[in-house]
């Protein structure tokens, strides 16, 4: 178990680490994040990953697919460009049998990345520091080679173990989302509903995380901010009661809203 205790992040502190525009910005200054998610097999993935991306914290979303997957990406979010350069990608959601390529096309670029769904499997550990690992308990024990029910017994160390085996920060998701350091601090978030257990919130999540990477936080801060914020926008798009994925991704703004002033 991480010897410090596990810190349970604040509104002030979100709001202290939220990206904001200075008066001079540019959208390439604020950031730039890409998509490499989705397939033509599970296209809302992209849809839904790109729509967490494309929440407003970032300059630009740029998104790399199948051309029949662009197509409709570009239909939903007519913001959203095609391939270039990027401080941030998200990898993996609905990436099917392509999501081992799309990770190691990430990884070759040397920027911050999020890691997700099919790309777990393919991230051999040790990975870069600025990486970002978001897997729900079942995808942690097959990472692990492990059972889901130990996980889920005793998330707190499994995170922690996940963390400093892979060298990068892993995000477990479920009931209770803890966020987890290679050095051993661990963040555990206080917002969310069990209605977000519905197919594509973990997409828009990733997305999110991608975003707030491209516009300069730490692999760390970008995860738990980032899951604080799905979380808020949760509770803000059901009002407490059930919910879409793509609601959740719609209500970001506003969860940005509803912080205290920095
Ligand atoms: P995924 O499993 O990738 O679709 O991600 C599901 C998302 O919903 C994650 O953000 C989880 O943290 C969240 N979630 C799933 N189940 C629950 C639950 N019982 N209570 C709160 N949040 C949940
Ligand atoms: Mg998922």
């Amino acid at each position: 178990l991480p010897d410090a205790p596990v810190e349970a992040l604040q509104p002030a502190d979100v709001a202290a680490l939220l990206p904001r525009p200075t008066p001079d910005a540019q959208k390439y200054t604020r950031g730039v994040v890409g998509v490499r998610a989705g397939s033509t097999q599970y296209p809302g993935a992209a849809l839904l990953s790109v729509a967490g991306a494309a929440s407003g914290l970032v300059g630009m979303v740029r998104y790399v697919g199948p051309d029949a997957v662009a197509d409709r990406v570009r239909q939903a979010h007519p913001e959203v460009v095609g391939p270039g350069r990027v401080q941030a990608w998200v990898v993996g959601s609905g990436g099917g049998e392509h999501a081992g390529d799309e990770l190691a096309a990430a990884l070759s670029d040397d920027v911050p990345l999020i890691i997700d769904a099919d790309a777990l499997a393919h991230g051999e550990g040790p990975l870069p520091a600025h990486a970002v690992l978001t897997p729900h308990a079942g995808e942690l024990a097959a990472m692990l080679g492990a059972d889901r029910s130990e996980i889920e017994a005793r998330p707190l160390e499994h995170a922690h173990r996940a963390a400093t085996t892979y060298g990068a920060v892993v995000l477990l998701k479920g009931r209770h989302t803890l966020v987890a350091h290679p050095d051993g601090r661990v963040r555990a978030t206080t917002t969310g509903t069990p209605w977000l257990a519905t197919a594509g919130a973990g997409d828009v999540l990733g997305g999110l995380i991608g975003a707030l990477l491209a516009a300069g936080l730490t692999a760390y801060d970008a995860a738990s901010v980032g899951s604080w914020l799905h979380g808020a926008a949760a509770t803000l798009a059901g009002r407490g009661g059930p919910l879409v994925a793509s609601q959740v991704a719609a209500s970001i703004p506003e969860a940005v809203q509803g912080l205290p002033r920095a």
